[in-house]
């Protein structure tokens, strides 16, 4: 299809369906507004062509027969464009608008309903929008009307329907709404609901009366995107709360990660209410690739005796550039290998081999010592790793009179991840899953006062790193990621 309009939901990215996350991955062109939530706007390809059309010149919007032109444009290119739209893309999205170009041209097109936020909002606030012997029917209505114009809206039919009604783009209009629905008869005491950036972790809920709504919502500064909530069924609102009432509910966390591994972390901690921020630290970049040097060393591996490597990314580049010459494990027959860390043992293994030595601590010197007391001083080692080395490691060997030779097969890059320094400052807690990442977040982010930080690092070695830079630190039990949401969790309780 060449044309999509995909539904996003109401902000949370769970609410997207699956159909439109499909559409989503294989994008050429996406065109997205502004109430589409950010983690929906970072499962865009990298590589798609990416048009904000909430945002313009002077922060206006592009306007819609400009939208509309853009989409017949990549249609008829025949480009898979995805047209990715807040909540439902035909309740109040002009959705049907974008589509008449289409069909006045033939381009083929495809519609992928979202979860709107007339249900979704009212959910995500403890409110069924229908219940037996209370509400028999819901009614969604715009609550927009043009500058001083009265609302082109029948509230005595409302009224008399004695169901839920839902306003969207009503909060400017707040006072228009109550004139109309009292004066249709409505009693002054009508609860109603008011939900802020519902679905979302920001998400705010007033409760409140027909009567006092407009005053409260001002006091409140209550601000678009909400919904306005008429009727019974709110009362519930209250026993109802499930979302306000999550574990990591309030709490915002700094997730680093490596930028190419999604996190799981990440979907934990969401899922238990908080409010996550990713701070992808460190990316890695392999470079075997542009290296005559490596090149050369392949060429005549067989003058080492002895192959080291640090790090699971050494051993993994290192034979992505030994298969690319066309050659295999078989190139190292009669080599002696030797690793750091239970990882680095792991990826070899991945590729049938067996370390002949492996320290039992993650540091180079004991490596060095251990290498030293295992070969004849004529013996020479050769190391594929990363592009900063430990320095302990070349010089031990080479002060006991043996040859070291360092190749970088990839370098670790430390990312500017975007997050201003006074948003970290402000989280709750920041985590870290290795050592890397907490230097790449130093790295990235190097006037912060560490100290004021509530770190919880995966494991001893990670937590190391992290007091060394001063961090408030809490290990979890164990090296897992659920482990590390059980921490958080467990101290936010201990707050209480
Ligand atoms: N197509 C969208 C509605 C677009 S009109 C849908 O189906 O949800 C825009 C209005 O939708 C906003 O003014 C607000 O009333 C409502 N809205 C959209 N997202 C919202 C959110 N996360 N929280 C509260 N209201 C929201």
């Amino acid at each position: 299809m060449a044309v999509t309009l995909v539904g996003a939901g109401p902000g949370d990215a769970g609410l997207l369906t699956i159909k439109g996350r499909e559409k989503l991955a294989e994008a050429e062109v996406v065109l997205f507004d502004r109430l589409v939530g950010d983690e929906i706007l970072e499962l865009i390809p990298q590589t798609a062509e990416k048009i904000n059309v909430g945002k313009h010149v002077n922060d206006h919007p592009v306007p819609q027969a400009e939208i509309n032109q853009i989409l017949l444009e990549k249609g008829l290119a025949g480009k898979k464009v995805v047209r990715l739209k807040g909540g439902d893309p035909f309740v109040f999205g002009r959705g049907g608008e974008e589509l008449e170009l289409l069909v006045r041209h033939g381009v083929p097109f495809e519609v992928v309903p979202g979860i709107t936020s007339a249900i979704a909002g009212a959910a995500y606030a403890g409110i069924p929008v229908t219940q037996r012997g209370e509400a028999s029917s819901f009614h969604v209505i715009t609550g927009h009307a043009k500058g001083s114009e009265p609302l082109a809206i029948d509230f005595e039919a409302l009224a008399r329907t004695g169901g839920t009604l839902i306003f969207l783009m009503g909060v400017g209009n707040l006072g228009k709404i109550r004139q109309g629905l009292m004066a249709a008869g409505m009693s002054q005491d009508m609860p109603v609901a008011i939900v802020e950036n519902a679905t979302l972790p920001q998400q705010r809920k007033l409760l409140s009366t027909l009567g006092e709504m407009e005053a409260q919502a001002q006091g409140e500064a209550i601000q678009s995107p909400a919904l306005i909530v008429v009727g019974q069924v709110t009362r519930r609102s209250e026993a109802y709360d499930w979302f306000m009432n999550q574990p990591l509910k309030g709490q915002t966390v700094i997730v680093t990660r490596a930028r190419t591994s999604p996190s799981n972390l990440s979907r934990l901690l969401r899922a238990d209410g908080a409010r996550v921020l990713e701070v992808p630290s460190i990316s890695i970049r392999p470079l075997w690739q542009d290296s005559d040097e490596f090149q050369r060393v392949l060429s005549k591996l067989q003058n080492y005796n002895w192959l080291l490597f640090t790090s699971r990314n050494g051993v993994t580049h290192f034979f992505d550039g030994l298969f690319s010459k066309g050659l295999d494990a078989r190139a190292l027959a009669g080599m002696k290998i030797s690793v750091v860390g239970s990882e680095t043992k792991k990826a070899l293994k991945e590729y049938g081999l067996i370390p002949d030595y492996m320290p039992s601590t993650y540091y180079g010197k004991e490596m060095a010592q251990g290498l030293i007391k295992r070969s004849q001083k004529s013996e020479s080692f050769l190391l594929m790793g990363g592009k900063v080395l430990s320095e302990d490691l070349p010089k031990d060997l080479q002060a006991s009179g043996r040859r070291f030779h360092h190749v970088a097969v990839y370098e670790t890059l430390f990312a500017d991840a975007g997050v201003a320094n006074q948003t970290i400052e402000e989280a709750d807690f920041i985590t870290f899953s290795s050592g890397s990442t907490v230097e790449g977040f130093v790295q990235s982010y190097p006037n912060l006062d560490y100290r004021q930080l509530h770190c919880i690092a995966i494991g001893e070695t990670t937590a190391a790193k992290a007091r060394q830079f001063g961090f408030q630190v809490e290990v979890a039990d164990q090296a897992t990621v659920a482990k590390m949401r059980d921490k958080m969790k467990e101290l936010v309780r201990h707050e209480d």
